[in-house]
């Protein structure tokens, strides 16, 4: 989780600032040998150095889309028939889904999904053998197991449930509404969740993880004639890591192009440093509004970490970044290492002439996100 942001200036970065490891990274980092000064340890690393050229960007549409294919990895038991409570609306037979919802809400909270966990197993082989960072990701893959076996969540901050729903013409979105937050609160109940929504102000936990626009809901309404529900937990301290610039930035040098776009991407990465629970994810959305930027970053998180983005220049730089960022040396939980990140992913938005927002949504390893499907009256959940 987030810790002290106390900044100073890089001194090879033209004013970019970034935080220091939190205490606690800098108290575990010493106790295995590491610390400012070491080679590998974060600190020593700044991406503003040598950013070289971009290419200038062509429009491109973002290659995630809930239609795509997904793989098809089911989870044993989320394959069922539907009740028969139904009542015919438009083209589709609209049902409670409440309790489909809980199974969403269980499987994406216990269930790591299988790109993420080979990607950190892959990791493992390439940092340093008997390292800090072999040893953090070793033991995230022993929690990633335990939480598997045990049905208990992957990590004790179940975040901000947010719900992507693509609806066909007749389905209530009142009562979807209704179903998503009795689901949330059952989730809570049976502890698939922590209560963590708390009033803004007074910090008050409403205990059942509903609450002003709690959960976050998106609603998509479509031609085909099934509902599908996407559900991302995004825990807090990677939610804080997350970052928005509007280039040209008055943090550093940058055109509005896919160089100033790379810039800003490393420019949060180097930020997020020790902070977030490394190693992370980063969903880019470039242009639109502040709102759709952001929106846009989040939608690439539930992207499969090994599809490819087919805008040629954008996979070209997803490519380039995941392996910048992970050169930099931060490494798991900033211990240093090799391994910063799992994965970049971008898309873009039409945005007016006057704006140009890269939005950063930075996800952490606990990379929890899985996709509900109702169709001709069976129901299926799967990792993207
Ligand atoms: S793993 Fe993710 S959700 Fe858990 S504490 Fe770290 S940042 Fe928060």
């Amino acid at each position: 989780m987030q810790g002290n942001l106390s900044r100073r200036r890089l001194k090879d970065g033209p004013g970019i600032e970034r935080p220091e490891p939190r205490a606690s990274a800098r108290a575990d980092a010493a106790m295995s040998g590491m610390g400012p000064g070491t080679p590998g340890f974060a600190r020593d690393y700044c991406p503003m150095r040598d950013y070289g050229e971009g290419e200038h960007g062509q429009a491109a549409v973002s290659p995630w889309h809930p239609e795509r294919d997904t793989g098809k990895l089911l989870l044993a038991h989320a394959t069922r028939k539907t009740p028969s409570k139904m009542r015919r609306l438009g083209g589709f037979h609209m049902q409670d889904i409440t309790e489909h919802l809980v199974e969403l809400i269980k499987s994406a909270s216990t269930d790591l999904g299988p790109d993420v966990q080979n990607a950190l197993s892959t990791a493992v082989e390439t940092e340093e053998k008997d390292s800090a960072a072999q040893g953090a990701l070793l033991t995230i893959l022993d929690n990633v197991e335990m939480s598997r076996k045990t049905g208990r969540p992957i990590c004790q901050d179940t975040g901000t449930p947010i719900f992507y729903v693509w609806y066909p013409v007749g389905v209530s979105q009142l009562q979807i509404r209704k179903q998503v937050k009795a689901a949330v609160r059952i989730a809570t109940e049976k502890t698939y969740l922590r209560p963590n929504a708390v009033e803004a102000l007074s910090g008050k936990n409403s205990g059942d993880n509903t609450g002003e626009d709690f959960p976050t809901i998106h609603f998509d309404e479509w031609e085909h004639d099934y509902v599908k529900v996407g559900l991302m937990l995004k825990g807090g301290g990677s939610e804080n890591c997350g970052a928005q610039y509007s280039v040209p930035s008055q943090d550093f040098p940058a055109a509005r192009d896919i160089t100033g776009v790379r810039k800003a991407v490393l420019d949060a990465a180097c930020k997020a440093q020790g902070l977030g629970c490394a190693p992370g994810i980063l969903g880019v959305g470039i242009g639109g509004d502040r709102a759709t930027s952001m929106i846009k970053a989040k939608e690439q998180l539930f992207r499969r970490l090994t599809d490819s983005n087919e805008d040629a220049e954008l996979d070209a730089m997803e490519k380039r970044l995941h392996r910048e960022i992970n050169e930099l040396g931060i490494g798991p939980m900033g211990f240093g290492g090799k391994t910063t990140v799992l994965g970049v992913k971008m898309a873009q938005l039409h945005r007016v002439p006057a704006s140009f927002f890269v939005s950063i949504a930075y996800m952490c390893w606990a990379d929890r996100r899985k996709l509900l499907t109702i169709k001709n009256g069976s129901v299926t959940i799967e990792a993207p």
